[in-house]
């Protein structure tokens, strides 16, 4: 007899957003949460720069991220919840040739937003015209302008996973932090007591959770587990399809970068919007507590789809990457120093760059989020509460509604996404 209705696995926001739509929409079903560190948002999410945007040419994923926003939005403001949520907006800074490319029209044809002249770029404190030699040597492009998405913003992790959590609590979830799972355990699904169960001609399913505090058993369970899910599903035989990548932020503080975090970009009070550089797709995310910019960059080739067991920041990436281009263009950061830094990982769906949330025997996985988790994060949840509720359909906050399937492998339907940070 299991223990449990449905267990899920991890307690990053994916783990926790989900737990909370199961049982929100099956109330009377025994719900389970198991998490490996002693709290929430230890993994990825604790380690994410935090920044939401709707600005995506994939209808998936702009249907995943708006409605999460919209969520996040109704927490902080309806309920009263302080999630740190600032809609500071993204400033994508581009080269003249790409204000009206056709990624940045489908962007504007459905996100609120505008295109900001060079010279607005050039007002704010950015520099638009990278030294010639520099430029030449570096392949760095003028900026032309840029686009500003105004539904986009920055957010604080923990406290959305604090408000998943509470939430749990109140449902009556059972919330087991400390509790690393070892092992999915394969068994027949009618068992004949028979050394060396299961057989090639017997039907299987998940029997239990092998955990350092011994065995958990449900009905379904749901790994949340991001890159740690290819370790528990490769030994069953099951493809997570993902491969993790090393991300690194660095937190750069000065006063020329507190005078400049600290203002909106036309100088009245506020944050400065997040910045997209149009090189090396470096950004620079306003961080308004500390008056500084975490800067971080989703480098590609030559960085290896690895995972690091403690991933570090390298201070070569950063000062001999990453600063060389940051300082053509923001000036500020030349004087900054480097005040904290930390290392992560990206799951990678390496080919649409969106989630993948399928079913296989009775258990339901949701990875691949690709450096957008966080913004998608509660839109997945929904999507796993659907699939462990038997429904076709998924409807997000604002009522749109999505096909699990399609992001599922099967039926995968998922637009390839052009505009990625
Ligand atoms: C540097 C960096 C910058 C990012 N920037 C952004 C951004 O600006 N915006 C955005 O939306 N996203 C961003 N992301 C991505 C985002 O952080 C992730 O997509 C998101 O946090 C994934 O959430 P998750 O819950 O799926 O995974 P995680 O937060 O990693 O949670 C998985 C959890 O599972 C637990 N776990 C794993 N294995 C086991 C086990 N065997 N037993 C028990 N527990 C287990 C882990 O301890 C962990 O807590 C960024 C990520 C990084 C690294």
């Amino acid at each position: 007899m299991p223990g449990h209705d449905v267990i899920v696995v991890g307690a990053g926001i994916t783990g926790l957003a989900s737990a909370y739509h199961i049982k929100r929409n099956n109330p009377d079903m025994s719900v389970c949460l198991v998490e490996k560190e002693k709290t929430y948002a230890q993994g990825n999410t604790g380690r994410s720069a935090a920044g939401f945007r709707d600005t995506f040419t994939s209808e998936m994923n702009y249907i995943l991220s708006s409605s999460s926003i919209e969520f996040y939005k109704h927490v902080q403001n309806k309920l009263g919840f302080n999630l740190g949520m600032d809609s500071c907006g993204y400033l994508f800074l581009l080269e003249s040739g790409k204000l009206d490319s056709p990624a940045i029209k489908k962007v504007m044809s459905r996100s609120r937003g505008k295109i900001v002249s060079a010279s607005d770029v050039e007002n704010s404190g950015i520099n638009t015209k990278p030294e010639k030699d520099v430029a030449e040597m570096m392949n760095l492009p003028e900026i032309g302008g840029g686009f500003l998405g105004e539904n986009c913003g920055i957010i604080e992790p923990d406290l959305i996973c604090s408000f998943y959590d509470s939430e749990l609590r109140k449902m009556g979830v059972e919330l087991k932090y400390g509790t690393k799972v070892n092992s999915l355990s394969l068994a027949p699904t009618k068992t004949l007591d028979y050394p060396g169960e299961p057989f090639l001609w017997q039907d299987k399913t998940i029997n239990s959770l092998e955990t350092n505090s011994g065995e958990l058993k449900a009905e379904k369970y749901v790994l949340c587990t991001d890159v740690w899910t290819t370790d528990l599903l490769a030994p069953l035989g099951i493809d997570s399809h993902t491969l993790p990548k090393k991300r690194q932020i660095f937190q750069a503080s000065g006063k020329e970068v507190q005078n400049m975090v600290s203002k909106r970009m036309d100088g009245s009070e506020g944050t400065f919007p997040f910045l997209i550089l149009p090189s090396c797709g470096i950004y620079l995310r306003p961080e308004p507590k500390s008056k500084s910019f975490w800067i971080s960059t989703a480098d590609d080739i030559g960085r290896p789809y690895s995972y690091e067991e403690d991933p570090q920041p390298e201070k070569d990436f950063y000062n001999l990457g990453m600063l060389p281009v940051a300082q053509e263009y923001i000036p500020q950061i030349k004087n900054s120093k480097i005040t904290s830094s930390w290392a992560g990982h990206y799951a990678y769906n390496t080919i649409d760059k969106t989630h993948y949330i399928f079913e296989s025997l009775n258990v339901i996985v949701a990875t691949g989020t690709s450096g957008s988790g966080i913004m998608k994060g509660d839109s997945a949840g929904r999507v796993v509460s659907a699939i462990v509720s038997g429904e076709k359909t998924a409807k997000t906050f604002t009522n749109r509604v999505i096909n699990v399937d399609e992001l599922g492998i099967k039926k995968r339907k998922v637009e390839i996404e052009e505009l990625v940070i």
